[in-house]
């Protein structure tokens, strides 16, 4: 397992990280989606992939998202970046046809096209096999009617990976999944409000009578599952490889305000408390537990060697472990961070958001525990039970 970055991946990330460090702190931070922001990360090639190196490509976008993260790039940023990549883009390069990825491939990967998925139903969030989004087939067209919801970069996207219900009695071997260019006739958005994460825009997709051409399904009537797991499999390994990145930044923000904060006639500072030096401690041993996670995750991803567990763990440790360091960098701040300091309290409702994204807690757990067999070390030899 080698996680060293090559020469030219690592002249990248330090692009990306004075990119972040540079011109988008320079800029502050934006309400809502920041379109300039978008287009210079995607002109710095965050989202380009070498067909030669497929793998590769899942690596380097969650480095590079990564590197930005370290230089403080907004966390809605970031996870409208992931939405994109790891939720529209990734599956589409895997599971596309030639000429759906020749139609989507290029514009997602430039960054001109912004890419979602949208499998979330009002009544159906945990529960994928109680997606009702419907779909008949009319000859060589097929016809959506549902609705969607809580579905991140859906007001700004071109096209929704879209995960709707063909056979209806098959339970989540019945799904199938469509790209759903969001200016077709019958598709409606509306953008939802949210605490947290305002950079990374949520919103409902409405279908009504959505009419396609068949050509549109990714990967068979019916291989809905698959496309969502490999959608999941991204997502979960690689999308919070951003936060990491933001929460080092935040801890150096937090440890500088720490040694210069000084009471009046005293020469120690708030860093010299034992009891502050041992948070700032534990915030780094969580880091770096949960970016080593990460990683070997993304190594089991790439390796091809599991879909299913390591996205999972990765999931659950990483999004908590970012939430509790920005609950801690949060309690360090104190009065100043109830001010927002160094946008202390929008991290916390930052990394709040997504402990819900791309699954639950309780739902990797129940994930982890199904697949508990698989990553358990082999009982062998005479003394085994
Ligand atoms: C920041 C953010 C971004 C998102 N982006 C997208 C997106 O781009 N596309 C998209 O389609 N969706 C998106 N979602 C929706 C997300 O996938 C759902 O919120 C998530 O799957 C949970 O569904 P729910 O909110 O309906 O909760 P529910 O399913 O109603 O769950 C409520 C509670 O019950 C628990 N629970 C439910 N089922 C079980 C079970 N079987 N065992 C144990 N506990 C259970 C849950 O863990 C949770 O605590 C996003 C959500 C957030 C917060």
């Amino acid at each position: 397992m080698d996680f060293s970055l090559s020469d030219n991946d690592r002249a990248l990330w330090e692009s990306a990280r004075r990119l972040a460090l540079g011109e988008l702190q320079l800029a502050g931070p934006a309400s809502g989606f920041d379109h300039s922001a978008w287009n210079r990360i995607s002109e710095l090639g965050v989202f380009q992939v070498d067909p030669a190196d497929t793998p590769g490509a899942l690596a380097r976008t969650t480095h590079l998202l990564e590197a930005l993260g370290t230089g403080g790039a907004d966390r809605g940023l970031l996870f409208a970046a992931g939405a994109h990549f790891f939720g529209c883009l990734w599956p589409l390069l895997q599971l596309g046809t030639p000429a759906q990825r020749e139609l989507w491939g290029p514009p997602l990967e430039s960054g001109r096209a912004i890419g979602a998925l949208a499998i979330t139903e009002p009544e159906a969030g945990s529960a994928i096999s109680a997606l009702s989004t419907s779909v008949t087939t009319e000859g060589d067209q097929v016809v959506l009617h549902g609705h969607k919801t809580l579905v991140t970069n859906a007001t700004v996207a071109q096209v929704l990976l879209l995960i709707a219900k063909e056979f209806p009695n098959r339970g989540s071997l019945g799904l199938s999944a469509f790209l759903v260019p969001t200016n077709t006739p019958g598709v409606s958005l509306r953008p939802i409000q949210t605490i947290g994460l305002e950079g990374a825009p949520s919103g409902e997709v409405e279908l009504n009578s959505v009419r396609l051409p068949a050509t549109s399904r990714l990967g068979a009537a019916g291989g809905g599952l698959g496309v969502l797991l490999a959608a999941m499999q991204a997502e979960r390994t690689a999308i919070l490889a951003g936060f990491l990145g933001a929460a080092e930044f935040d801890l150096a923000r937090c440890d500088h305000y720490l040694k210069s904060r000084r009471r009046t006639g005293e020469q120690s500072s708030l860093a010299d408390h034992q009891a502050v030096q041992h948070t700032l401690a534990e915030i780094r041993c969580r880091l770096e537990s949960a970016r080593w996670l990460l990683y070997r995750g993304l190594w089991e991803v790439t390796q091809g060697r599991d879909r299913i567990a390591w996205p999972a763990m990765v999931k659950k440790c990483v999004s908590e472990a970012v939430y509790e360091c920005a609950h801690d960098i949060q309690c360090l701040y104190a009065g100043a961070g109830w001010r927002n300091l160094n946008r202390s309290a929008t991290a916390v409702q930052d990394t709040m958001a997504i402990l819900a994204a791309s699954g639950t807690t309780e739902v990797q757990l129940n994930t982890i525990a199904s697949q508990l067999t698989k990553t358990l070390v082999p009982l062998t030899g005479p003394g085994a039970p």
